[in-house]
């Protein structure tokens, strides 16, 4: 754990000046994406910290890393809200040899309080979902397993839509790279596989292929991809891409903070409300085509 100093000080004197109280924001949050949407496995809500206390200033975040930690100190936040909860199992004891409780402590610490909005966000209508749905165009779109929870008949985890056109899988790659920005796409199906109809599912949602046949899907756009899946899906001719679970949910961050800015400006709340810039994708690629230093394969010739 880094030997950075906690500034009470800063965090106290910033908490004077604060305005509204956590649970406004945590309310106004449950509104756009109602914890009866959340799946019954998930943790939503409170994480760390207290919801009768105030709060001027937020970060939002995909995940609570000691990294984001740090820039919530930065940035004087009280709040962090994330898509992906601290916590799933109970806790039996405040550990500091495993990560999230460590994490729970240090956010403690410093005075933060953390709220978590996941498969709630996931499922909830013009939620994560949608968002996705939106930045691959496609059209009449509705929930991929629709929730028995809400009356809303656009509610529930994934979606499945129309493109405009008929393209190849690998127009639609092509697409998924430039709209999303992502360089590396795994992706498990033919490259000149003709696909209309799109099930996209943000997070791990490969599990559900099967889900997106019976619903015409051509292909599942989601994140975590495993082998067997991949090997059943192809079996079935619908093809799957894997865009990577960061890629496909970071999009949360912008979510969440333009909600939250929209709903302040409107209540003439004093808040900032700030997305994370330190958080990136945990899993890299390494490509063999990248250059590698001069002398590099030398170093490893074998005498
Ligand atoms: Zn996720």
């Amino acid at each position: 754990m880094k030997t950075k100093k906690i500034k009470n000080s800063s965090i106290k004197s910033k908490r004077e000046k604060a305005s509204i109280k956590i649970q406004e924001v945590y309310d106004f949050l449950c509104q756009f994406a109602p914890p009866q949407l959340a799946e019954s496995w998930d943790n939503i809500g409170l994480q760390v910290g207290n919801l009768d206390d105030e709060v001027n200033t937020i970060l939002v975040s995909l995940d609570v890393t000691e990294e984001v930690l740090w820039e919530a100190v930065d940035h004087e936040a009280q709040v962090i809200i994330t898509h992906h909860p601290l916590f799933f199992k109970p806790i039996q004891c405040l550990d500091d040899s495993q990560v999230s409780t460590r994490l729970a402590r240090l956010a403690s610490n410093m005075d933060i309080t953390i709220l978590s909005f996941h498969t709630n966000l996931d499922a909830t209508q013009n939620g994560l979902n949608d968002l996705l749905a939106e930045q691959l165009k496609l059209k009449n779109c509705t929930p991929l397993l629709a929730s028995q929870n809400s009356q809303k008949s656009k509610t529930g985890l994934g979606r499945v839509g129309q493109l405009s056109k008929k393209v190849t899988l690998q127009n639609l790659l092509e697409n998924i790279s430039s709209q999303l920005k992502i360089k590396n796409i795994r992706f498990a199906g033919s490259l000149f596989h003709e696909v209309k109809k799109v099930a996209v599912m943000t997070g791990s949602g490969a599990g559900f292929f099967n889900e997106a046949l019976t619903a015409g899907a051509d292909v599942l756009v989601t994140g975590d991809l495993k082998y067997h899946q991949a090997l059943d899906a192809i079996s079935q001719s619908i093809s799957i891409i894997d865009i990577g679970h960061f890629a496909g949910e970071i999009g949360m961050v912008s979510l969440v903070t333009e909600k939250l800015k929209a709903w302040a400006k409107k209540q003439n709340h004093a808040l900032q409300i700030f997305g994370t810039q330190v958080q990136s994708d945990p899993i890299q690629y390494w490509n063999s085509q990248a250059s590698l230093p001069e002398n590099f394969l030398e170093k490893f010739k074998v005498a």
